[in-house]
């Protein structure tokens, strides 16, 4: 039966987005229901700041990064208010059923909001933090693994060409999936993660060690650490200090920042993307509401939504490879 779904963005943008729109705009045309999309994340329901979204919407979309929806913050819809007002909102617009693209934080406020509004609600992995628990990936995710990758071998290039040590910090909120992703695909010497962290005398002797090791068996030689952002107090900086007050010289912090954010998605995520899109739009008037969902070993699944902000642990296969290959102690 033709229903009227409506669609947002929300929270950190993500690489993919786009083309998880375009899938479900196409997967609503084709099953013959109506498509709103709301504008500027939560802030589009609170405000009703809404567009039609249609076929014509769709070409030349999967190839763009951020989200043709724009994404915010918006801290009204946390308020009782705020959602009392977007669950009025979306029963004027007789809204059946709320799709969101986000990370967990949206998903929170999905679930507040299902407290204020019937209708079904469905949430889609959108962030390249890759911190969504019931998922095996989230969209945004293998895009920004590349460009922190891609971005590691530049630094690489000047840190070889100096033999300095190059601290780089890598996105990922409180989870290390992208820092460990980017540390293993760049061959980076040493990565701190939030999930390892011995401390930080520990790793800082950890660190001297191998930068000691290294340059022992090959003489002076560039070393890379690779840093997931709010894992060391006082960040980079305080790290080059700690480093240069153990006699290391000439410590150069880079933090990559929002690049990891944006460009064009890669393969994967375009294709997780569709499947979701798809996906999501086929569980539209099932009995399925408040869940979210996601691709365990490349299949689809549904999860719910308040299972999603669990802990999700790193993969324990990489990890150990962490452990033999990279933040190895020489002593
Ligand atoms: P992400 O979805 O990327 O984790 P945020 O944590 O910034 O991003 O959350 C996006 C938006 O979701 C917030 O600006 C807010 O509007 C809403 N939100 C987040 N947490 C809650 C919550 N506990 N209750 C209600 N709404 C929330």
């Amino acid at each position: 039966m033709s229903k009227r779904i409506a669609i947002l963005t929300s929270g950190g943008d993500a690489p993919g987005m786009n083309a998880c729109i375009r899938a479900v705009i196409i997967a609503c045309q084709k099953a013959g229901h109506e498509l709103y999309g709301y504008l500027h994340g939560y802030n589009g329901l609170v405000n009703q700041e809404y567009i039609s979204l249609s076929f014509d919407t769709t070409h030349n979309l999967i190839q763009q990064g951020g989200t043709i929806l724009h994404s915010a913050r918006c801290k009204t819809f946390e308020t009782d208010d705020g959602a009392q007002k977007s669950a009025e909102n979306l029963s004027k617009l007789a809204i059946d059923t709320l799709i969101v693209i986000g990370g967990d934080g949206s998903f929170r406020g999905l679930k507040h909001l299902s407290t204020f509004w019937s209708g079904q609600t469905i949430g889609i992995p959108g962030t390249i933090d890759n911190d969504i628990n019931g998922t095996d990936a989230t969209i945004g995710y293998y895009t920004a693994i590349d460009t922190a990758m891609s971005s590691i071998d530049k630094v690489r290039d000047t840190a070889d060409a100096f033999e300095r040590v190059f601290l780089v910090e890598v996105m990922g909120r409180h989870a290390g999936f992208l820092a460990l992703n980017a540390a293993l695909s760049s061959a980076a010497d040493y990565v701190l993660l939030p999930e390892l962290f011995e401390g930080c005398e520990q790793e800082l002797d950890n660190i001297i060690c191998q930068i000691k090791a290294q340059r022992a068996l090959k003489g002076t030689v560039s070393f890379i650490v690779v840093v997931a952002e709010n894992v060391w107090p006082g960040g980079l900086s305080a790290l080059s200090t700690a480093l240069n007050a153990k006699g290391i010289d000439d410590v150069r912090p880079v933090t990559l920042g929002h690049v990891q954010r944006g460009g064009s998605p890669v393969s994967e995520d375009r294709l997780l993307a569709t499947h979701l899109g798809a996906y999501a739009v086929s569980l539209v008037g099932s009995e399925n509401t408040n869940i979210m969902v996601g691709e365990v070993n490349k299949l689809p699944v549904v999860v719910p939504l308040d299972t999603c902000w669990q802990n999700k642990p790193l993969n324990s296969a990489q990890v150990d490879i962490i452990r033999s290959l990279m933040n190895a102690r020489y002593d």
